[in-house]
């Protein structure tokens, strides 16, 4: 009988000493925030782990090829230590940013699901609109809930106050600002502004992360227009650390006003080999005398060097079915981020603005 005390005392103490070593984890000492840029081939998805182990999934790539998207998101999660994801955001309904929801949800449960509601009605005819509805609400099973602009996505924050505050901001959604009544595409004496844009990227989410006195910019596929009333005539963002380059590079976004006014030190773009980024935003992009790095997912064959950083900072360049992402890491304390290509990559630092 005392053999059994004793072994219950060692399964006792195993039990205790475990519980432990989880509860360090959970409550975050010493971990980063990670942001994960996730190779979708020209489509995006950014997995975002706070340190009290919180996580949120900002877009879901394509639905073909087959399972690929999904396996690359799973396999994000497996290497952050995720048995959930709390937040999946879908920034609007384009085929490579939501495409992978439903493959997804089959391999890791989904808490809440976000997106800015009902796409305009010319997508709503698109085949491929009705081909992925369907998809879209059997994953969601319709617990969707639309986030609108100047609201945030309610992420824990350390209740003791040692770790740093962390906030996730909905600057734009819908075509719409937070107070801002106005026409996105009316004419703004002094400048040049783009044609109206009717298409869902103008209505995307986009994203402002804060944690401590780091600040990320995710703006999703928005366009021209609703970038130049974020930075003009107030700059309603700031100067970000890292800048989730907008619409993957393309220059029907990234307007040079918004660009000056983010100020980004790092940029990361969700390219695809054929798709971004194009020469004016990335020529706009290295003027920003703030910037010390453009990361890529893909080396981009259109434009040689107009379009494409070093070798170093380019995640997928030699094999473009690799699948490697790009990984920041936010230390506020150390007043510094570090970023690095795939779960072993070098990890260059960059300070904190
Ligand atoms: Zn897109």
């Amino acid at each position: 009988m005392k053999r059994i005390f004793a072994l219950l005392g060692i399964v006792l103490a195993l039990v205790v000493s475990g519980c432990a070593g989880l509860q360090n984890t959970s409550a975050g000492a010493g971990r980063t925030l990670d942001i994960y840029f996730l190779d979708m081939m020209g489509g995006a998805s950014t997995l975002i782990v706070t340190p009290l182990g919180e996580s949120v999934l900002i877009d879901t790539g394509s639905l073909e090829p087959k399972h690929r998207d999904a396996e690359r998101m799973y396999k994000a999660c497996m290497d952050a230590d995720l048995t959930q994801i709390d937040y999946l955001v879908t920034t609007h309904f384009d085929t490579d940013h939501y495409g992978g929801i439903l493959e997804m949800s089959k391999r890791i449960p989904i808490k809440h699901f976000i997106d800015n509601d009902t796409p305009p009605k010319d997508v709503r005819k698109r085949q491929s609109f009705k081909k992925l509805n369907p998809l879209y609400k059997q994953a969601t099973k319709r617990r969707t809930k639309l986030l609108r602009a100047g609201e945030d996505i309610p992420l824990k924050n350390d209740p003791t106050g040692k770790i740093a505050a962390i906030r996730l901001h909905c600057v734009a959604s819908q075509k719409r600002l937070e107070a801002f009544a106005g026409d996105i595409d009316a004419p703004v004496e002094g400048f040049e502004m783009a044609k109206p844009d009717t298409s869902n990227n103008a209505h995307s989410i986009a994203l402002v992360l804060t944690y401590g006195d780091f600040k990320f910019f995710a703006g999703g596929d928005i366009t021209l227009n609703v970038e130049h009333h974020l930075a003009h005539p107030v700059n309603r963002i700031g100067k970000v650390d890292l800048y989730q380059v907008t619409h993957h590079g393309l220059d029907r976004s990234n307007n040079t006003i918004l660009l000056k006014a983010l100020s980004p030190t790092v940029a990361v773009a969700m390219n695809g080999p054929r798709k971004g980024i194009q020469p004016r935003t990335f020529a706009a992009l290295n003027a920003l005398p703030s910037l010390k790095a453009i990361y890529q997912i893909h080396y981009n064959t259109q434009y040689g060097e107009k379009g494409n950083p070093p070798p170093q900072f380019i995640a997928n360049k030699d094999n473009p079915t690799k699948g490697q992402y790009i990984k920041a890491a936010v230390n506020p304390k150390q007043g510094s981020f570090t970023v690095q290509i795939g779960p072993d990559g070098k990890k260059r630092r960059f300070t904190i603005q």
